[in-house]
């Protein structure tokens, strides 16, 4: 099914900059073990092409304008592109679901990142 026929419901990203300043710490916790080597979320993520801070923000992160490479961003930082390569097919989520999944992930984030909550998710 192409992407435009069940992409009725749509992620409104806040952007936050939460994903962006973790990323680090995610690609980190793949490697050190926590995920299947042979799981395509996983490859996705060590595929990651860019450098992180200490803190583990991507190094393409800039607070005040966001991702300065952002028609190049990869994969894992394209949600409906995870949508099709992994969490659709590979896990069989619904778009709606995927969608309900992700905005929890980002809300969960702006918690642990101490974000504003203005920013959290909602999806429409
Ligand atoms: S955490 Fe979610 S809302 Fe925040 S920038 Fe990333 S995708 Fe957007
Ligand atoms: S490439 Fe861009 S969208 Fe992806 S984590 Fe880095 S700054 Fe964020």
């Amino acid at each position: 099914m192409h992407l435009h026929t069940y992409m009725s419901m749509e992620f409104h990203c806040t952007k936050c900059g939460g994903c962006c300043m973790h990323i680090g710490n995610v690609i980190l916790s793949l490697r050190a073990g926590a995920a299947d080597p042979s799981d395509l979320r996983h490859q996705l993520f060590m595929d990651f092409p860019f450098g992180f801070t200490a803190t583990g923000a991507c190094e393409k992160y800039d607070p005040a304008t966001g991702c300065t490479v952002y028609n190049e961003r990869p994969d894992v930082c394209r949600v409906d592109k995870m949508f099709e390569l992994y969490y659709g097919p590979v896990q069989g989520l619904t778009w709606q679901q995927y969608l309900y999944a992700q905005a929890g992930s980002c809300n969960m984030l702006i918690d642990f990142l101490g974000l504003d909550p203005e920013k959290k998710v909602w999806i429409s």
